[in-house]
Order: structure tokens, then sequence, then C-alpha cells
């Protein structure tokens, strides 16, 4: 089943097309059935990197390479992997699961037979949409057990039920039930009709500005969280606070939350702890940089195509704002 939601369909990272199956994973019946079917998927993943192997000749280019599943049939790695296969959808009748091989040794012969461990950013210019829509799941669900292995509540060790969805404390006077977290961060195009703002961290390339972001605090919405970061970053108040579209951003946990906002004022006041700088630019200026390849050259770059910034910056270039 495909959920087509509206606009944050076309973000990146979006429309794995799975069926999760909150439901029926919760059963251990179901999910011992999907685990044992031959027909089931088991992608291999590493130290929060992803195992490729070159697609076979023939096929045509992109995809360049394809992330590695396990071989069902001769399950040694249900020894070697550090937590129990993690349940994450079903595609008709083919469940899919990740299997975590962080516990081998790097360079162990098992995982050089397998493929190459390589990091989702790198990988997502090489596979298609809706695999890296699957891996980023992928890396946002494992990287979750590897941060909460213990219980924040007492400090005893957690284990995994419902199919790797939850983390249960295994202190009989605890039983605290841990879910996996994802932490709310606003991004933002602030503009003022003709011009927009961006800023610059110490470590962007060279000349790369993109929208100012942070995350939300407690006890904030994500409208106050919008202005309040556009004030402390770089001094500006903004009013028409318009959502855009979201994207999840495993890296390693977080949501992101785009939005438009006009710029009451205009005097810009950088925090220099924050970034190192921020400047208003003209539309001509950004277009430009939308279509500028090749290597820096200290002319403005504005961020991949992979990222929420970039869809926010395209649409209020092609006027949508
Ligand atoms: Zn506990």
């Amino acid at each position: 089943m495909v959920i087509m939601t509206n606009r944050s369909q076309k973000n990146f990272y979006t429309g794995a097309g799975l069926d999760r199956a909150t439901v029926a994973r919760k059963q251990a019946d179901w999910l011992a059935q999907r685990l044992a079917a031959p027909e089931s998927r088991f992608l291999a993943v590493w130290r929060g990197q992803f195992l490729v192997a070159p697609v076979p000749e023939g096929t045509e280019a992109p995809p360049a390479v394809q992330p590695v599943y396990l071989d069902a049939g001769s399950p040694w790695w249900r020894e070697a992997a550090t937590l129990a296969p993690a349940f994450l959808g079903v595609e008709g009748d083919v469940a899919h699961f990740a299997v975590d091989l962080s516990g081998l040794e790097e360079g162990h012969p098992d995982l050089v037979g397998l493929g190459t461990p390589t990091e989702l950013r790198t990988l997502a210019h090489q596979v298609d949409r809706s695999t890296a829509s699957l891996l980023a799941y992928v890396r946002g669900l494992l990287g979750w057990h590897q941060r909460h292995r213990f219980c924040g509540v007492c400090g005893t060790v957690t284990e995994v039920i419902e199919g790797g969805h939850v983390r249960r404390c295994t202190n009989p006077d605890c039983k605290t039930l841990h879910f996996p977290r994802t932490d709310p961060a606003v991004i933002m195009l602030v503009h003022d009709g003709d011009r927009c703002v961006m800023g610059r961290q110490a470590r962007f390339g060279q000349g790369m500005y993109s929208t100012l972001a942070g995350f939300v605090e407690p006890g904030e919405s994500l409208e106050e969280a919008v202005a309040r970061e556009v004030m402390e970053e770089a001094g500006i108040q903004v009013t028409d606070v318009r959502y855009q579209s979201s994207q999840p951003w495993p890296f390693p946990s977080s949501l992101m939350l785009g939005f438009h906002a006009r710029a009451v004022t205009t005097e810009l006041k950088v925090d220099l702890e924050e970034l190192e700088d921020a400047r208003w630019f003209t539309r001509d200026e950004v277009r430009e940089a939308s279509l500028r390849n090749g290597p820096p050259d200290g002319s403005l770059r504005i961020p991949p195509g992979d990222s929420i910034a970039r869809r926010l910056i395209e649409d209020w270039l092609e006027g949508e704002v």
C-alpha cells in the first residue's frame, strides 16, 4: 500500500511504499511466520551504514548500486546480528526486515563478501527514491536502538519487543516502555518577497548558504519555534509563518518541518556562535546559484537536492510562496 501524502511526497527520503502493519507486528505468531517465510527480505546494516553492491550489468542506470539483502536460505547472520531482525513492513506478501551486523569487526570476511559499507547520504544519489526512503527509515530505527539500550528511568538494560518498534525495561519494578524517538526541527526560508535570508555555518563547503533551522523546544508551537530561531540566529522578526512540507532526516533522528515566513524587519543581527554569516540574497542571485554545477569557486552555493532546504528555496524561486 502506497500512502500518497500531499507535498511531503515530493521530498527525498519519503515514499518508501511499505505497509508498516502496525497492528499485525504486535502479534508474536504473525511476526514469527514472517521471519520464517522464504520470501521475506533481510536488509543488511553495519554500524549505521548500508552494505551495497553494484547493480548487475545490463541494468539501466540509475540506480548505480543496490543495498544488500541477506540470504534467507542460509541464515548464518542470525548468530552475528546484534539485534533481532527489525520488522519494517510488508510490500504485497513480502515482509521486509533490517538486520544489524554491527557486532562484526571491520573487514570481517562475512562482511567483505556481502558488499561495501556506505553512508546513506553518499548512497542517496545512487539509488532510487523509494529505496532511499526505506534506508532512511532503517537508519532512524536502528540508530534509536543503538542509543537506547538502557532505560532512561532506572538505568536497567532494555529488551526489544514488537518487532523492533518498542524497547521495554527488564527491571520488573519498572517495565517502562520506550518508543522510537523523532526529534522535531523547524527549517525555514525567510523572505520579504523578492529577497530571502540564508546563513552559513563554519563547517559548510565554500560558498554554501542555507535556510535557517533549529530544534523545537518543550512547550513551544512550531510557529513559535520558527519565530524564535529566526530572531536568535539572524535578529529578524517574522510573521505569516506557513507550513510547507516535512522530511525525515535520520542524521541521527530528526523530522524536518519546513516553513516559509515573511520578514517584518530587515536588519540582520547574526548570532556568530551559531552561524558564520547570514545575508539577504535576491531572487536572481539564488536562481543563478540553483543552476550552478562544478567545483566550488567562491560563488554562492545552495543545498543539494536531497534536502528540504533546497525544496523550500525552489518553491520560493518558483513563486509558490
Ligand atoms: Zn527501567
